[in-house]
């Protein structure tokens, strides 16, 4: 078994049960609630380069309470079944959280991407999907897949187009994948989603922040200075969103091949347009460059906040013991294990947790979801009535006052929203009332002491209130 499966697979029990334990849940719904439904393993060959490859892939159902599930798939060597069983569990857990009508899944092919060009890409990814099809393992109302870890938008299109080609009469095809490109029935605004979400996460913890931790954190994210670890997707939109948002400081990004501090704060379009040419932060030729094994070491410099956004338990034991941060924001899925969990509580570190902070991600698939089902973009249907209705109002108050309507404000007033606006409105909104909701559990609980165990028994709750409301 992988070892690293195991602790991380470990920990997410744990976690669980903590809420369970506060829940009072019976050991039989515990047992059901916590065990991943089913999973299916797929070992297919696809000729390239002239050689026949076989390669092992995952997708594995958690929870299907609510349906569809949804979960992303990942590309990655180190990817097992026991990490895609336990991410999909994440994948549950968060969805009940955020109020999503989803059940928890998640998928991966032992692969690193970075080994393979394009055309090989798209075949393994085809042969995946036709996989997957075959079983019943992707479909619009099933199972509905997304990016994550290695993939991206152009991983999904392959897989909607492949499953467009299986089922040509599946007039709902464009919902089985999300994450897709815009012009293939994708959304605007869902590739900054998860790294939005980390900003607006760490927006409401730091205007709301809890009590006994309140002291510690920073008052303001205006020059707040923060470490990235793991530049991706998630990474890199995240530290956007706080440097153009809030003002905030870049001073550390740690990737696989080292990472680059700069007091001055990091340049981060720059440093993501390098990365894209040279694959890796080495050699960038702003601010100092640190080896891979002084990881740890520039994750314990001094900062206000840390953002793990890489993979599964990377803030290890020891880095948990000697980190600086005073909030500890958990962009990837599982950053911290259960052990270090607890060490960081005894620090008083906050923490905010995964189930919650990377959840803008499948928020926003879910608005890409329902689009593809309602066949039409948001907004169409309001957008001209809006700016009709206030015209009509500009007017009047010109009218009644004999003043013009500030410029201003007239272009925000008086053009009607656009699907951005909207995605980001409804993901605004659902990250700071999910927000409050744990803050007030955490405080109406006394067994509840961290945000992590307010959203574990938030999410878990549900879950036993689904079952018990189909009987079981
Ligand atoms: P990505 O592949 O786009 O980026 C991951 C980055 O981390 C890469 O640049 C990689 O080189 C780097 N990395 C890997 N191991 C590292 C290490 N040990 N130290 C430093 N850097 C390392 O992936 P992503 O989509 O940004 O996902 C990152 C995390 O966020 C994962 O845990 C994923 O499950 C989670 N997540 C992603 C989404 C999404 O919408 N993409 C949604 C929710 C959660």
């Amino acid at each position: 078994m992988d070892k690293n499966g195991s602790a991380f697979s470990d920990s997410v029990d744990r976690m669980f049960e903590t809420a369970a334990e506060i829940l009072d849940l019976s050991p039989d719904l515990r047992e059901k609630i916590r065990v991943c439904n089913e999973s299916y393993t797929t070992r297919f060959g696809v000729r390239l380069k002239g050689r026949l490859h076989t390669f092992t892939g995952w997708r594995a159902v958690h929870s299907t309470h609510s349906k569809p599930v949804k979960g992303g798939i990942r590309f990655s060597s180190r990817s097992s079944l026991e990490e895609v069983e336990t991410l999909a569990a994440l994948m549950t857990y968060k969805c009940s959280l955020m109020g999503l009508p989803f059940g928890g899944a998640k998928g991966a092919v032992a692969i690193d991407p970075s080994e393979w060009d394009r055309a090989d890409l798209e075949r393994i990814t085809r042969r995946f999907t036709q996989e997957l099809s075959r079983h019943s393992f992707m479909s619009p109302a099933q199972n509905v897949p997304a990016p994550d870890m290695g993939t991206n938008e152009t991983t999904m299109r392959w897989m909607q187009d492949e499953y467009s080609r299986l089922y040509p009469n599946e007039i709902n095809a464009d919902a089985v994948v999300t994450g897709k490109p815009l012009t293939s029935g994708g959304i605007e605004g869902r590739i900054e989603a998860t790294g939005r979400g980390v900003q607006l996460a760490i927006n409401e913890c730091v205007k709301n922040p809890p009590p006994e931790q309140a002291d510690r954190l920073p008052k303001t994210l205006e020059g707040a200075r923060v470490i990235v670890q793991g530049f991706g997707n998630v990474g890199y939109h995240a530290a956007k969103s706080l440097v153009e948002s809030n003002g905030s400081r870049i001073v550390a990004v740690l990737d696989r091949d080292g990472a680059i501090t700069d007091d001055a704060g990091i340049d981060v379009d720059g440093l993501r347009q390098y990365m894209d040419r040279h694959g890796g932060v080495a050699g960038y030729p702003v601010g100092e460059f640190h080896d891979p094994d002084q990881a740890a070491s520039v994750l314990q410099s001094d900062c206000d906040i840390l953002i793990p956004a890489a993979g599964e338990l990377t803030i290890t034991e020891d880095i948990a013991r000697n980190l600086r941060a005073s909030l500890l924001v958990e962009a990837a899925n599982g950053p911290v294990g259960y052990e270090a969990d607890a060490i960081l509580r005894s620090r008083n570190v906050t923490v905010l947790p995964d189930l919650f902070v990377n959840a803008g991600g499948v928020v926003v698939s879910y608005f890409e979801w329902v689009k593809n089902l309602s066949h039409m973009p948001f907004g169409l249907m309001q957008r001209r009535h809006h700016e009709n209705v206030s015209n009509v109002l500009a007017k009047s108050l010109e009218t009644m006052t004999g003043q013009p309507f500030p410029a201003d404000a007239a272009a925000h007033f008086l053009s009607g929203p656009k699907e951005i606006d909207l995605v980001r409105s409804g993901l605004e909104e659902i990250m700071h009332s999910v927000y409050v909701q744990m803050m007030n559990q955490l405080v109406a609980t006394p067994e509840i002491e961290d945000l992590r165990t307010a959203a574990y028994y938030i999410a878990v709750r549900r879950i036993a209130d689904a079952y018990a409301a189909i009987g079981i």
